[in-house]
């Protein structure tokens, strides 16, 4: 085996889980994360199929067992705001779900003492050559990697300066939401409640913290612009689309302004011709993000990381025959994947199916 040095963009589940295997197999390993610590993400991931095969190779599945959510289902509410139905757990919870926190902060851990790694900064130039890859940071100074891999999300840096602009890439699911937390008032215990009208949907769960109540407000839109702007006019979007809804609305609306833990974000999916360039991969959402609304996205990042180190393991230092290998054997679930993503958008309020890219 030849070893490499090698640098990861994004420190969340695809990037620690690649970092753990391609260490495991002897490479240097680098992992730099925009965020100045480990993200305390508000909502909770869940896993399904070989993903939890991968947890248990990391050695990490009874811990992660240990985070269960434990959820009892979705109530589904009617307009007058009356129970209508329920959805069993496993509609949202997968074979198993946690919050995304706890994830995180155990691939983080797992892989901390041989890996390397670099919060707060991010990489801002990459330039392909030869024998390997130059690499320039906003904060830190140039450095020389054999590969890179972009396991940056859906808006990879790693794949805007190695593939072409996000335009090229992102497909919008015609849905954005905000999302937030508040005082658990209801009540609810491992448990959620989902509200749909024709444009917009609220979704209420309460899991691991019983005194909060999370809560998702999501409607119909026509491109993630959104996701740029300020707060402000995030909010002011939100509640046009909230405006005459009733039920839980008015006070929910309330309750997004005080929050600490606001954020709002698109429900979009990454379509690419090819998933690596020369040196540069990319894994997890950064190359084919399901959405959010695909219950996939966590499951997908980890079974890719792991497709991706096994065929660098297997290819003897060919990279190129990897990357090939990773992308053949992985496009078949990605595309299922992303068939649910397009069809649950329409669940929450989205209803354009995949519509067209746009630029940003
Ligand atoms: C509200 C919401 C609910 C979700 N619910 C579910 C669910 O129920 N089930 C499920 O399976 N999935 C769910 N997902 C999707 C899931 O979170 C993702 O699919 C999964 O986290 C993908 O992992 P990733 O490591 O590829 O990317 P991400 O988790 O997006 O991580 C990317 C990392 O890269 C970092 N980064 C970004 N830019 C840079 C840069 N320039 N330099 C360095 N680092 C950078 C980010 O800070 C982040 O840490 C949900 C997502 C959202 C937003």
């Amino acid at each position: 085996m030849t070893k490499m040095k090698v640098l990861i963009s994004g420190a969340s589940v695809a990037g620690p889980a690649l970092a753990y295997f391609l260490h495991r197999d002897g490479h240097d390993v680098t992992v730099v994360e925009r965020a100045p610590e480990l993200r305390d993400s508000g909502y909770a991931v869940d896993f399904r199929g070989a993903a939890l095969d991968v947890l248990e190779e990391v050695g990490i599945l009874a811990e992660v067992r240990g985070h269960e959510t434990n959820m009892r289902g979705t109530a589904l509410i009617d307009e007058r705001g009356v129970e209508a139905g329920r959805l069993p757990a496993e509609a949202f919870a997968g074979e198993l779900e946690v919050p995304k926190r706890e994830l995180t902060q155990i691939l983080h851990r797992v892989t901390a003492d041989g890996v390397e790694y670099v919060f707060g900064d991010s990489i801002s130039g990459l330039t392909q050559h030869g024998s390997g890859v130059t690499v320039e940071f906003e904060r830190a100074t140039t450095r020389e990697f054999d590969l890179v891999f972009g396991a940056d999300g859906a808006y990879s840096k790693v794949r805007q300066l190695a593939f072409g602009p996000h335009a090229d890439a992102l497909r919008h699911l015609g849905l954005s939401g905000a999302g937030f937390s508040t005082a658990n008032y209801l009540g609810l215990y491992r448990g959620g409640m989902l509200q749909q009208a024709k444009d917009a949907a609220i979704y209420l769960f309460s899991a691991d913290r019983a005194d909060r109540l999370t809560v998702s407000l999501s409607f119909a839109t026509a491109s993630p612009a959104l996701d740029r702007r300020d707060r402000q006019e995030q909010e002011r979007a939100v509640r046009a689309a909230f405006a005459g809804h009733g039920w839980q609305a008015p006070r929910l609306l309330e309750a997004m302004s005080e929050a600490d833990d606001f954020y709002f974000s698109s429900a979009c999916q990454v379509h690419l011709d090819r998933w690596s360039r020369g040196r540069v991969a990319l894994v997890g959402d950064a190359g084919y993000c399901a959405a959010p609304t695909s219950g996939m996205g966590t499951s997908q990042a980890l079974i890719g990381a792991w497709t991706l180190a096994r065929n660098l393991a297997l290819s003897g230092g060919d990279h190129a025959a990897a990357f090939s290998a990773y992308e053949a054997e992985l496009r078949p679930y990605v595309a299922e994947n992303q068939a649910k993503g397009q069809q649950a958008a329409a669940m929450f309020g989205g209803g354009a199916g995949p519509a067209s890219s746009h630029a940003s």
